[in-house]
């Protein structure tokens, strides 16, 4: 290198996305400094305070003078209190060294990708999804392999699956209850798929993220608690929507022993952990169980009834989706049908902020996701920009 030339970021980032979502964000916090009301839907975080006891466990963890470094796979006590719950809980079999503990869900499937890809492999994965996961895969020079959901539950999982299989497929990235639809896979679809990474011999990535925010059915089955699948799944937990701490960054991997040393070298490497305070923290909240979340279930569901009888009042078609944070119905015909387009009319001239469905993937294309996970409030005033700026839109002459 000669003065004055300067070494290229590396190539790893070629193709990696930064999240829309965050733009979409940008505009919305242009307009509030602008001074403008903006109707917030594009959120995707609980509602409700992170719960008292859970906080002043981290005030009695920084009085106790626990702020020194820690293991950096987590603290003896979190760990534990992780092996019990995904052993009663959810149902996995696993040794006692499986459970490590994460800055977040991100930071536990960065380390379930880093972990399993080389340059050049296939992951499989259900289209439309959470759309860090694409980035996180061209990360690692790894190829995102989209099965598109709906397509495939028509004709069967495994088939659609098998049809997208090759040689050098080597994950499949799972996500019940699934973030932009909030659909829940069937334990017979989960079942279904665990028979065909078994048979294929692929691991599974398997991200939990909304486990506690199923309203009605049958819960969600974690992949990695049936048979043959704690040897092939890395499962990624997180306490940001189960106990209202997304900014805490507090979340934990369970994995098979052959993977282990791999998250943890990731971990050491990237965060050595977890601050101190906050993993005692998580030991409250963990001791806690489904407490706090079964009180709020109810809230979630009269959030979502509210949100969705808006929507339809305003011409949208929606089924109430059973789980997660929101809602993803197609945009009405008084709307663009490109989601990007659409996304930007709602903005701009109703003030409502949404994110387009094309950020989710091809299959969100046409779509549109609201968070319903907002204060009632929102919901209300919400609903009524939209009745009015869609009765508007429909009255010839008006736009
Ligand atoms: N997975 C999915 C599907 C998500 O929607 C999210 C958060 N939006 C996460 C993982 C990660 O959550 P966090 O990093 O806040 O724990």
């Amino acid at each position: 290198m000669s003065e004055g030339s300067f070494p290229p970021t590396a190539k790893r980032f070629e193709g990696v996305g930064f999240s829309e979502i965050v733009k979409v964000r940008n505009r919305v916090m242009e307009l509030l400094a602008a001074g403008q009301k903006v109707w917030r839907f594009e959120g995707g975080e609980p509602w409700m305070n992170t719960p008292e006891p859970v906080k002043a466990a981290m005030g009695a963890a920084l009085a106790r003078n626990h702020t020194r470094y820690a293991p950096s796979s987590g603290i003896p006590d979190l760990r534990k209190a992780i092996l019990d719950k995904v052993r009663d809980r959810n149902g996995i079999s696993c040794d006692d060294e499986a459970p490590i503990v994460v800055n977040g869900g991100m930071q536990g499937l960065f380390a379930a990708f880093s972990t399993l890809l080389d340059p050049g492999d296939e992951v499989l994965m259900f289209s439309p999804y959470w759309t860090p996961i694409v980035d996180l895969i061209g990360y690692h020079k790894a190829t995102p392999v989209l099965v598109p959901t709906d397509a495939a539950r028509r004709r069967g999982l495994a088939a659609a699956l098998a049809e997208k299989t090759t040689p050098r497929t080597k994950v499949l990235y799972w996500n019940s209850p699934n973030n932009p639809t909030g659909d829940v896979f069937s334990r017979a679809e989960t079942e279904e798929v665990a028979a065909f990474a078994r048979e294929r011999g692929l691991a599974i990535i398997s991200d939990e993220a909304y486990e506690d925010l199923v309203y009605e059915g049958e819960p969600s089955v974690a992949i990695g608690s049936l048979p043959g699948m704690g040897e092939r799944t890395i499962t990624c937990f997180t306490l940001s929507k189960s106990y209202s701490m997304t900014g805490w960054r507090l979340g934990y991997v369970v994995a098979p022993k052959r993977y282990q040393s791999a998250i943890k070298t990731v971990v050491l490497y990237t965060t050595n952990g977890v601050s101190t305070p906050t993993q005692w923290a998580a030991v409250e909240a963990l001791s806690r169980g489904t407490e706090f979340v079964a009180e709020w279930r109810e809230g979630y569901r009269a959030r979502r009834d509210r949100l969705v009888a808006g929507l339809k009042a305003a011409g949208f078609e929606i089924t109430p989706p059973r789980a997660a944070l929101y809602l993803f119905p197609k945009t009405p015909s008084w709307l663009p049908s490109d989601s990007r387009a659409a996304a930007r009319v709602l903005l701009d001239e109703a003030k409502i902020a949404t994110v387009p469905g094309i950020v989710f993937g091809q299959e969100g294309e046409g779509h549109l996701r609201f968070s319903f996970s907002v204060s009632d409030e929102m919901i209300a005033g919400g609903a009524e920009a939209l009745a009015a700026y869609s009765s508007a839109s429909a009255t010839p002459g008006r736009r």
